[in-house]
């Protein structure tokens, strides 16, 4: 079915996406490419929420997710709220006290590989998914193709690192190489004594500018005959043939819908009926100028404080780790300058570039994987969100998998790891 009329305010169309981010924009790529009448609404540009803020990691050699830690020193670190990897409002923690209790549950260390499991295919699609795009679209001068770097500052830590990464080079593949002081100079000369060491995890791509990429597929989609409009997405009702998107300036009909919110995917389904536990793990970056003739060559992770600092278009990108607040909270900058002054231990950073942090909503199921799949009650309702820390990564293989599911061709990948009823 084509467009029958495509004035600003009312149309039909075969497909809506709702989410211009990454996962939206990806799912509507897929579905194009394989004969589906597309648009997308979003009410901002493509890749200006979470999509745009990212540390730009393609993250090949994440193979584990972000499990919270079971050991009594990370927990005390967490529980005293001084760490630079973990934040929170203690009023906001009882608002989330069954999503914390999932995440809790989901992250021992039996569930964890259960779940490692399931999320491989598509981890291990990554880099093959986001290539067929970026070359499509012709946005290969945003991706590097040399990894990234886990840097340690004692040796206790880099024998841990080095034989938790013989263990993954062992079981999943991987390939990483551990670095001892000269050899992480070699690669990175302007990084400070005390980053002792690190892992060279070689696998995974990076991009320059995160939001770029994610406008990039969309203006090939749009090169291609899709169509982005730029509304605010208020409601959804079934119709008898689909469903109509209500926005702030419109309707719009379709036969299917897919949502790709991100974080905020969760109150438009409320009001259908489904209660998806879903919370919007804040995450801040603020570029920096670098002294001197400094730079960085690859993104460099900082685990034991918890910081990613990313070469990118903007300056050197300090990402910080996971914010447990109210989503429309205002901007707490503790966690940004705790990172901040951490990070110059080992990098000689120079001046932010902005006044003001970045905000992103990273979109968290308890369970650390994604919705991918049809809405169980409602014929032509479909779901693409909940990435959390991987949805740059995903991207493209969730809306390969998703639209495989859509028009019927048998999945790359099992679906139902990623089914909504696991979280109903
Ligand atoms: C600090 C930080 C670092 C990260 N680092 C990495 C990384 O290195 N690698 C990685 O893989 N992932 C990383 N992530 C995670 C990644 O950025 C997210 O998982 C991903 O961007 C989610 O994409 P999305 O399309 O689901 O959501 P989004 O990009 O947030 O897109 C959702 C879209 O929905 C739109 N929207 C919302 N409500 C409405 C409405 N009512 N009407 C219309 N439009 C609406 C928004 O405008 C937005 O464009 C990081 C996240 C953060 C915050």
């Amino acid at each position: 079915m084509h467009c029958l009329h495509c004035d600003k305010t009312s149309m039909t169309t075969e497909t809506l996406v709702l989410g211009a981010g990454i996962i939206g924009v990806s799912t509507a790529l897929h579905l194009q490419a394989r004969g589906h009448s597309v648009a997308i609404i979003d009410r901002s540009a493509p890749g200006e929420g979470a999509s745009f803020g990212n540390a730009g990691l393609i993250e090949r050699s994440s193979v584990v997710p972000y499990a919270i830690p079971r050991d009594l020193r990370s927990l005390l670190n967490f529980a005293s709220n001084r760490s630079a990897a973990v934040h929170y409002d203690p009023a906001f923690l009882p608002r989330i006290a069954p999503w914390l209790m999932g995440y809790w549950k989901a992250s021992h260390p039996k569930r964890l590989m259960t779940i490692a499991r399931e999320l491989l295919p598509l981890i291990e699609a990554c880099l093959d998914e986001h290539d067929r795009l970026v070359a499509a679209a012709g946005l290969s001068h945003l991706v590097r193709r040399d990894g990234w770097i886990e840097v340690v500052r004692h040796d206790a830590a880099l024998s841990e690192a080095a034989q938790r990464s013989a263990k993954l080079k062992a079981d999943y593949g991987l390939n990483a190489q551990v670095l001892d002081r000269a050899a992480l100079s070699r690669l990175e000369p302007s990084l400070k004594a005390a980053a002792i060491g690190g892992i060279h995890w070689r696998d995974p791509f990076t991009v320059t500018d995160p939001g770029a990429l994610t406008k990039g597929y969309a203006a090939h989609f749009e090169k291609m005959g899709g169509t982005v409009i730029r509304e605010t997405v208020r409601g959804l009702s079934s119709q008898a043939n689909g469903w109509r998107v209500t926005t702030d300036r419109g309707h719009y009909d379709a036969a299917n819908i897919v949502v790709a919110l991100g974080a905020h995917s969760g109150g438009l389904l409320a009001a259908q009926g489904y209660r998806i536990p879903l919370v919007g793990k804040r995450g801040y970056h603020l570029h920096f100028r670098p002294e001197l003739a400094a730079g960085l060559n690859h993104a460099v992770l900082d685990e034991e404080v918890g910081y990613v600092l990313a070469p990118m278009a903007a300056g050197v990108r300090l990402t910080t780790g996971v914010e447990l607040a109210a989503p429309t909270a205002p901007i707490n900058r503790v966690q940004m300058d705790r990172a901040e002054r951490r990070a110059n231990e080992i990098f000689p950073l120079g001046k932010p570039v902005e006044d003001t942090p970045w905000l992103g909503l990273r979109p968290a199921t308890p369970d650390m994987k994604p919705v991918i799949g049809p809405a169980p009650r409602h014929k032509g309702l479909w779901f693409a969100f909940g990435h959390a820390h991987h949805g740059l990564t995903l991207g493209p293989a969730t809306g390969r998998l998703l639209a495989e599911m859509m028009t019927g061709e048998k999945p790359f990948a099992d679906p139902a790891p990623f089914d909504i009823g696991r979280l109903l």
